[in-house]
């Protein structure tokens, strides 16, 4: 078989920094170091060396090496990691050099993640942890994506893909005995035995108020009410910049807006939508529609009214059926007096945008809120679409293997090959290319 290249690539971020870390993984690694940075250090132990360009000789940098022999290496491969400075020049002559090497060439994005998977390092959960960990922006979603990328998924879901596998055992057994039915029904009765609890397992894991998905991609609050009401002044005030244009003349924020802010080390997504009234114009209406799609989707809508405004807007219907789903704000609190203040304040949260007033009880407010729908943060949740896909694929199939005739033993078999099917695509224990190329292609190069 042909050795496969050695790649390499700048792992660390790009331009001048202190320290700039280069890795590389392949059959070639070996020798490149013996001939850029001799004598090779001991594994896994640093060691600090003169690098230096392979045909000329000329000293590149003085670096920390390190060598990190396969198969137990993150890709499985020979690997190295050169920890050089990171000034511009610098890197780009050991890139250079590391390119003039036979068998060696520049990682495209995600390969060394890809290289690690293929050896059997990771699993695709594992990888997609890994990618959200390199994205974790809040400590929440860093919590969720280190044990993800530490195989927290893989366990449970593996430890199912087990269950149903022995189960499939039985179940042919069932089959190859089907001239004596009951040795045949007690296989199969045996094997609806096992099968109940993984069923009940996985709709629960299903069931679970998409916290793992909440915390990855942000819980969705959306500000909305009429135009005029303070939603653009609320925005900026809470993401204390300016991300949306306040403006005098009713019916200006006619784009979503979005600003992301962390509560309580969980990820919150704010979005400034259009004001809800009857449009005037197309690109308007246009907006609103939007804005009403984006309402019913979301995980929280502020509704904003105007305490100044006796004809305030109520939320719309579908929104006041919902009380877990939103939260009633009125604003420009500063423009009425304390009696009044007190009278409108019932059931909603009194604030003024403009002087700050009710900013931070909101904000607690919402914490409070957005911690108790993302649940208990200690045991590993589902966190992404694709998961879930597979998983009601997975639910379905073991659903008709639970209720439908157990003598079509043939028919039971296939639905616990699908169950199996499905937990496999998740694992990456069959990889399908398409979803290979998705997962690995929201790495960057270096990783
Ligand atoms: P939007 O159309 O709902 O996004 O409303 P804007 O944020 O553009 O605000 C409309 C007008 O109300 C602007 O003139 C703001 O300065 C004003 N405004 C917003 N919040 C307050 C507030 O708390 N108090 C007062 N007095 N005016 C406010």
């Amino acid at each position: 078989m042909l050795a496969p290249p050695t790649i390499f690539a700048l792992s660390s971020g790009h331009g001048r920094a202190g320290v700039a870390v280069i890795r590389m993984s392949g059959p070639a690694v070996g020798s490149v170091l013996e001939s850029m940075a001799a004598p090779r250090p001991r594994p896994r132990y640093a060691a600090l060396r003169r690098i230096r360009h392979p045909a000329t000789g000329e000293v590149l940098d003085r670096a920390l090496v390190l060598w990190f022999p396969g198969p137990s290496s993150e890709t499985g491969e020979d690997m190295a990691e050169l920890q050089v400075h990171g000034g511009r020049a610098v890197v780009h002559g050991v890139l250079g050099a590391l390119a003039s090497l036979p068998g060696c060439r520049l990682a495209e994005a995600g390969e060394f993640a890809r290289r690690a998977f293929e050896n059997g390092k990771l699993d695709l959960t594992g990888v997609e942890g890994l990618a959200d960990l390199i994205d974790a922006e809040t400590a929440a979603q860093r919590r969720q994506a280190l044990r993800q990328a530490d195989g927290a998924l893989y366990a449970i879901y593996e430890h199912w893909r087990q269950g149903l596998i022995a189960a499939m055992a039985l179940t042919e057994a069932g089959i190859d005995f089907s001239d004596e039915p009951d040795v045949a029904n007690d296989a199969l009765s045996q094997a609806r035995a096992e099968i109940a609890p993984i069923a009940a397992a996985i709709s629960a894991h299903l069931e679970d108020g998409h916290r793992g998905e909440l915390v990855r991609d942000g819980f969705q609050v959306v500000l909305a009410g009429a135009p005029n009401v303070g939603k653009s002044s609320l925005l900026n005030a809470l993401a204390r910049r300016d991300a949306a244009i306040v403006s005098d003349e009713p019916g200006t924020t006619r784009d979503i807006i979005e600003v992301k802010l962390e509560l309580a080390g969980l990820p919150v997504v704010l979005s400034d939508t259009a004001g809800i009234r009857s449009a005037t114009g197309k690109v308007e209406e246009e907006g609103i529609k939007r804005t009403l799609a984006r309402m019913r989707t979301a995980d929280l809508v502020l509704w904003l009214m105007d305490a100044a405004d006796p004809n305030a807007l109520p939320p719309p219907a579908f929104l006041s059926a919902r009380a877990d789903r939103h939260l009633r704000l009125i604003n420009k609190a500063d423009l009425i007096g304390g009696s009044a203040l007190a009278a409108t304040a019932e059931g909603s949260l009194l604030i003024s945008a403009f002087r700050g007033f009710g900013l931070d009880a909101l904000l607690e407010r919402l914490a409070t809120i957005v911690v108790a729908r993302a649940g208990d943060q200690e045991a590993p949740a589902l966190s992404q679409a694709r998961h879930r896909q597979q998983l009601l694929r997975c639910r379905a199939a073991l659903s008709s293997f639970l209720a439908d005739p157990i003598e079509d033993a043939e028919l039971r078999a296939e639905d616990l090959r699908r169950a199996a099917q499905a937990l496999a695509r998740l694992v990456g224990a069959v990889a399908v290319e398409e979803v290979l190329d998705q997962v690995f292609g929201r790495f960057c190069i270096g990783k």
